[in-house]
């Protein structure tokens, strides 16, 4: 997702500590006393600007949400559209899924989302996908072993891709859908990313799976 350098980022940051947590390692197995309950944990990875937590929150005032982006200029624009919601089940945290598992404790999450991820098509690059098996085994230590990792893409590669990478991993695919949108599912909360792609008349991949 490209976004224009803005300028005013760290200071928004600094303004909005209670939304986007500085510091993320030293909630570490005590993501629920920043929430205030002890609800279950899902984590979106790659936030983007927000869309989908929004309307995840709103569905679902029952469970604590916590969407991580990597870039600076995405997540604020992401944590002023949250922050007007005014949905208090929702935090966000500006880092790398690489360090996962410095941020959260085994077992702490109860659900991952990884909607619309970077393809980086070229094979030099797969390690950035993040649906690696680097990835995987990050995935696996903190999310408890009877959660889910939801995948959605309209890219066919990397979900070609991702299906192997699950299988070798030895995961188990709860559901393999090759074009989401005729379920009419009534659960599914679009992200901007998709909204743009099926507008186009492309199809949405999506697969569940779990590690246990
Ligand atoms: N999920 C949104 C959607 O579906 O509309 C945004 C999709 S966008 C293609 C992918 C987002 O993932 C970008 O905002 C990018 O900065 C973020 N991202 C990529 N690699 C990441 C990583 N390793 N850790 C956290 N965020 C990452």
């Amino acid at each position: 997702m490209r976004q224009r350098n803005k300028p005013w980022a760290d200071d928004f940051l600094k303004e909005n500590s209670h939304f986007v947590i500085p510091n993320p390692k030293t909630y570490k197995n005590r993501w629920n006393e920043l929430f205030g309950n002890s609800n279950p944990i899902h984590l979106e990875i790659g936030t983007g600007k927000g869309q989908f937590l929004a309307g995840m929150a709103e569905k679902h005032p029952d469970v604590n949400f916590i969407g991580i982006e990597l870039s600076k200029s995405v997540i604020v624009t992401a944590a002023q559209k949250l922050m007007d919601t005014g949905h208090e089940n929702i935090l966000m945290i500006n880092e790398n899924a690489e360090n996962l598992m410095d941020i959260f404790a085994e077992n702490e999450v109860s659900t991952i989302y990884l909607n619309f991820s970077d393809p980086w098509p070229k094979n030099r690059h797969a390690k950035r996908r993040l649906t690696y098996h680097t990835f995987l085994e990050r995935y696996k230590n903190v999310l408890d072993p009877k959660g889910e990792l939801i995948f959605k893409t309209d890219n066919r590669g990397l979900f070609e891709y991702s299906l192997v990478s699950f299988s070798e991993f030895g995961l188990k695919l709860v559901e393999v859908n090759l074009d989401l949108h005729q379920l009419n599912d009534p659960e599914n909360v679009m992200t901007e990313y998709e909204e743009k792609f099926s507008a186009k008349g492309q199809v949405i991949y999506r697969c569940r799976a779990q590690f246990e």
